[in-house]
């Protein structure tokens, strides 16, 4: 239940996460002009920290982008796990258009980011809404186009409340993000999740970042760093290889699924920017950044009964 150690490393991921994304956007790496509203720890992170974001940030930026292209101004967007991410604002900025970002996490989470947005008039202004109506309850914000709200991911009746209260339509194209989330569930609590949102959502895509290729001795280190902090891998054998990776979409009901190696992306990013990000820091050891990268992945994951081609989106 919230409140236990387990959970507390669990939040203190994000904590993490977004100091890392500061530093980064700090030192050039892309634009967020959102992200120092909501960390304000600053500390100077490894070379090899920041061109690890920048490919996670920038494939899953794009491949939302693409999503959002194919399907139109209906599609919606749910953050699992979503932490302080500032994807929404930089959507939004970037004249992206969408009905529905919903953003969800543990309480303690939404909680602060709530009181960020509240404090800031550039992350308030944000949101469309018509009559300037914008819900704020304990822990929890609701726009027209925008809704946080608090869940533990692994309660599906609760998350279903959640995703209602955050007005999702099942009906409408749907891409799911789970950026370094899932690893964190028990294994049944997170095929629940997936089967429930296979089984509901008719028009579907799905972003899932994490570790693959753990059980090697690279793969192990990762690992134990992770466990040191207090975090509970639970669902951790899920990331052993990328046909695991599969599996755990395509056993939940989903379409298909592919994975991608964090190499892999960062040499399929648009080459004129990789060149830009690879001047702005010199980097020693080259073979520890592609050793981190290989042992990391996005897997993709679709429902497209009415063939969209979500199965070809690209980042
Ligand atoms: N997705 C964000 C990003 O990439 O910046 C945050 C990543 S952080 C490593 C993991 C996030 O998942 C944390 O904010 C944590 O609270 C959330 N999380 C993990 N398990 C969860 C659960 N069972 N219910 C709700 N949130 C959860």
């Amino acid at each position: 239940s919230e409140g236990t150690i387990g959970q507390e490393g669990i939040i203190l991921t994000n904590d993490d996460a977004s100091v890392c994304k500061l530093s980064a956007v700090r030192h050039g790496y892309w634009q967020d002009p959102f992200i120092s509203h909501l960390v304000r720890q600053y500390e100077r992170k490894a070379p090899e920290i920041h061109r690890g974001y920048y490919a996670r940030v920038m494939a899953v930026q794009r491949l939302t982008e693409a999503f959002l292209a194919r399907c139109g101004a209906d599609a919606q967007v749910l953050n699992l796990g979503a932490g302080f991410d500032t994807l929404y604002w930089r959507l939004k900025s970037a004249g992206c258009r969408f009905s529905n970002f919903v953003e969800l996490d543990f309480s303690a989470v939404t909680a602060r980011k709530l009181m960020a947005i509240q404090r800031q008039k550039g992350l308030m202004t944000a949101f469309k809404s018509d009559e300037g109506e914008v819900r704020v309850g304990r822990a929890a914000l609701h726009a027209e186009d925008y809704h946080l709200a608090p869940v533990d991911l692994a309660r599906l009746a609760d998350v279903r409340t959640a995703l209602e209260e955050c007005c999702l339509r099942p009906d409408r194209p749907t891409i799911v993000l789970a950026e370094c989330v899932l690893v964190y569930m028990e294994s049944r609590a997170c095929h629940e999740l997936l089967s429930h949102l296979a089984s509901t959502l008719r028009t579907a895509y799905l972003v899932n970042y994490e570790m693959v290729g753990v059980d090697d001795r690279f793969g192990q280190i990762l690992v134990q760093n992770v466990r040191g902090r207090g975090c509970d891998l639970a669902g951790i054998e899920a990331c052993n290889s990328d046909q695991t990776q599969m599996q755990r979409f395509t056993g939940a009901g989903w379409d298909d699924a592919k994975v991608w190696r964090m190499d892999v992306v960062l040499r399929r990013l648009p080459s004129a920017d990789v060149r830009r990000m690879e001047r702005l820091e010199l980097l020693d050891e080259m073979d520890i950044l592609l050793q981190l990268l290989e042992h990391y992945g996005i897997t993709v994951a679709w429902r497209d009964p009415d063939g969209l081609g979500l199965g070809e989106l690209d980042y």
